[in-house]
């Protein structure tokens, strides 16, 4: 299957001319059907437009940018986001998420509940509380519906605002490397300095808001105020400042308001957690040169405590496995193993060995047994489909992954996999149908159209799958009419 994540121009452009009209508020309530609620922003758009809206940009982001497929990854991302939801001022939480495969520094929330977040967060923060600080920060922009307000107030001189907003995070998730989007950024540049210019007061607001949805989360407060520092030095040591340095720019006073906040909050909070150091391994392993450099590093980060150091162990396997180095590895993993017998993390670390051994029986029966304390787990689940893809069991690796489609609807990573073992297990319709579930999400409405007129041509006169086809043409048809109209 082609997968559309290369066509980055043709969506960027499609995404600009629909954020652009969006942008232009006289249409939000007098061409919509859709219902108002009656709240204090709705007069430029309405809660359920913003979603809508939201979740419309999120596919064509995730056609637009290289995702982050990496399935601990993005539990932990969504698992700590929705921990902090819990205590934020958050009404609609139903969130949806994007890991960003890049190395520099982002996170941003776009309307709808959307949540970003680049590999680079993971570098960046050294602690899970300032991690946390960052998505509660997010979370507040969200509570407080900064979106539709910065409409709202610049109403009068229809700045594409929102345009601009998307964009950077599409400029930022690219790096900037790409010509198309440098040639994007100067035209856009505009905009988005009228939009940061806008946004300080609801910068302070997230800042304010964000850090008392931190402390009440469990979390140390002063690792807010830690992270600003970490931000003003790097963006005083390096000459292009991440994208998340120029929309959250970091003084000294922002700085200290934070930390002089912080300091009236009780503290003694949650600071770190191995699990938090574990995915920083995975991700420095991801964005070093070479397995062997990362291996190197964890090492020496290893020997400077006696070998006592959970995240570096999982690192430096995880760099052995990669490198091929399996004995090794195997000797590494060994007392993370008897130490931390129920880390996920862990026991996957062993079947990402055992599979590189080929010994895929010892590996399901590992998977069997976390699966049987924790049965709905994604990153055990989805470690189990690809090992039954190994050992060519199809039928009962598509069995998987339709328990994984059904917990993860609107996952498109989920739907590419699915697509793959229903074409190997010989369901050629569900591979329409999986095929065409993973484009929508995607933001190719052309290709999903395809693909369910290609599997309504299979269904025949089975009245019940042509009946589930129909349905989500009409589906893909209201997505249609919502992009038209923006
Ligand atoms: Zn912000």
């Amino acid at each position: 299957m082609q997968r559309t994540k290369t066509v980055l121009i043709k969506s960027v452009q499609a995404m600009l001319i629909y954020t652009l009209a969006v942008a232009t508020p006289a249409h939000a309530n007098t061409e919509y059907n859709l219902p108002s609620l009656g709240d204090t922003s709705s007069s430029v758009m309405s809660r359920e437009q913003e979603y809508q809206m939201g979740r419309a940009w999120l596919s064509m982001l995730r056609g637009a940018v290289p995702t982050f497929d990496d399935p601990l990854l993005k539990d932990f991302v969504e698992d700590h986001v929705y921990a902090l939801a819990e205590t934020s001022q958050l009404e609609d939480r139903r969130l949806a998420f994007v890991a960003i495969d890049s190395p520099q520094l982002n996170a941003f929330a776009a309307p709808g509940g959307v949540i970003g977040v680049n590999g680079g967060l993971f570098l960046h923060a050294h602690t899970e509380a300032e991690f946390a600080s960052v998505m509660a920060h997010e979370l507040a922009h969200l509570s407080q519906r900064h979106f539709a307000r910065n409409l709202q107030q610049q109403q009068r001189m229809q700045i594409p605002v929102m345009t601009a907003m998307l964009a950077s995070v599409i400029l930022a998730a690219a790096g900037g490397g790409d010509a198309g989007f440098a040639a994007l950024a100067s035209t856009q540049a505009a905009a988005i300095q009228e939009q940061r210019r806008f946004s300080r007061q609801n910068e302070q607001e997230a800042d304010r808001i964000g850090l008392k949805n931190l402390q009440q989360s469990g979390y140390e407060p002063s690792a807010m105020p830690d992270m600003f520092e970490r931000l003003a030095q790097l963006s005083r040591f390096s000459r292009t400042p991440p994208e998340f340095l120029l929309t959250h720019p970091v003084n000294q006073s922002r700085i200290a308001d934070s930390r002089n906040r912080a300091e009236q909050l009780p503290g003694e909070g949650r600071r770190d957690s191995v699990e938090y150091q574990m995915m920083r391994a995975r991700v420095q392993l991801k964005y070093e040169q070479s397995p062997g450099l990362a291996a190197q590093r964890f090492r020496i980060l290893l020997d400077e405590h006696d070998g006592d150091h959970a995240a570096a162990r999982y690192g430096l396997a995880l760099a052995l496995i990669r490198g091929g180095q399996l004995d090794e590895a195997e000797k590494v993993l060994e007392p993370l193993l008897t130490s931390r017998p129920r880390s996920i993390p862990v026991h996957l670390a062993q079947v990402e060995l055992d599979v590189s051994r080929n010994r895929l029986d010892e590996a399901l029966t590992r998977l069997n047994g976390q699966l049987a304390i924790h049965p709905d787990d994604y990153p055990l689940l989805q470690a189990k489909t690809d090992v039954l893809l190994r050992a060519r069991r199809y039928a009962e690796a598509e069995q998987v992954s339709n328990k994984l489609t059904s917990q993860r609807s609107n996952d498109s990573d989920i739907w590419y996999m699915a697509a793959e073992i229903r074409g190997l297990a010989g369901n050629i319709l569900g591979l329409h149908m999986a095929r065409a579930k993973y484009f929508m999400l995607a933001g190719d409405l052309d290709q999903a159209g395809e693909q369910l007129d290609l599997a309504l041509n299979r269904a025949g006169d089975n009245f019940v799958m042509s009946s589930r086809i129909q349905a989500s043409k009409d589906d893909l048809a209201r997505q249609r009419e919502l992009i038209k109209n923006f």
